[in-house]
């Protein structure tokens, strides 16, 4: 009787054992801020959604073959997904138009850092894209205006008219995926515009979203990457050149 009784709860030990291993929160555990769990935790909308097993298993895949790792030597960061200029977009699929920003993965609540000095113009929620907030950074080392738009972000941490220190975080990643232009996957779309739409404009012609040069945007990479292709990284007490961007997370030493 006891000799059956072990056997059976073996039977179901193993059991629950592999119903663990199939589950999507129990995949392979990753080294922390490697690509592989960058790309995992930016994918956790799927945890709850067991029955799109296959499209997250192909999403994490596509994730992991293509993010852009731009760390500096020594740091980490989170990795590009969709570059500026992109065909494709976050989800793998082919995009309508070439992204005109680029999309950087990322943690629940992470904090989104300001990429320069600046004026908040505008937090504000937009259909399908969710929240967003709209930075004036002033003038680019080759005088360009710096509008900026933060965009898919959760919580914000600024108001209107604010201004920010270069660093300081502007608002946070969504712990939820809830818009449909986030694609299911969690990430920050930065994109640069030179010309910013006046509230009493929104809507207008040529105003969509923002700037009005939205399909002419300017690739954040010329702002922000160094001489040898890896991202400036903010650092506390570091002094800046005007117009000299550096990038929307944190940067931790391995
Ligand atoms: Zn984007």
């Amino acid at each position: 009787m006891f000799k059956k009784l072990k056997i059976f709860i073996s039977f179901i030990l193993l059991f629950l054992h592999s119903i663990t291993l199939s589950s999507l929160s129990a995949q392979e555990s990753f080294l922390i801020g490697s690509i592989e769990e960058r790309c995992q935790k930016a994918l956790d909308y799927y945890l709850t959604r067991p029955d799109l097993e296959t499209e997250y298993f192909r999403r994490l895949e596509f994730c992991i073959n293509t993010v852009k790792d731009v760390s500096p030597e020594g740091y980490e960061t989170n990795p590009i997904i969709s570059d500026f200029f992109s065909k494709y977009g976050v989800n793998g699929r082919t995009r309508v138009q070439v992204h005109q920003g680029v999309d950087i993965i990322g943690y629940a609540n992470e904090p989104i850092l300001a990429i320069a000095d600046g004026v908040v113009l505008e937090t504000a929620l937009a259909d399908c894209v969710g929240p967003n907030v709209v930075i004036d950074h002033g003038l680019s080392y080759d005088n360009k205006r710096l509008i900026t738009i933060y965009s898919h972000t959760g919580d914000y941490l600024v108001k209107e008219g604010q201004k920010v220190k270069r660093g300081s975080t502007v608002a946070k990643l969504p712990e939820k995926i809830e818009y449909p232009c986030m694609a299911r996957v969690r990430h920050l779309h930065l994109q640069i515009g030179q010309q910013y739409c006046e509230k009493k404009d929104k809507n207008t012609w040529g105003c969509g979203f923002f700037i009005k040069d939205l399909y002419s945007s300017l690739n954040p990479n010329n702002f922000w990457l160094k001489d040898n292709g890896k991202v400036r990284c903010f650092e506390k007490d570091r002094k800046y050149k005007q117009g000299v961007l550096t990038y929307p997370f944190k940067c931790k030493k391995k």
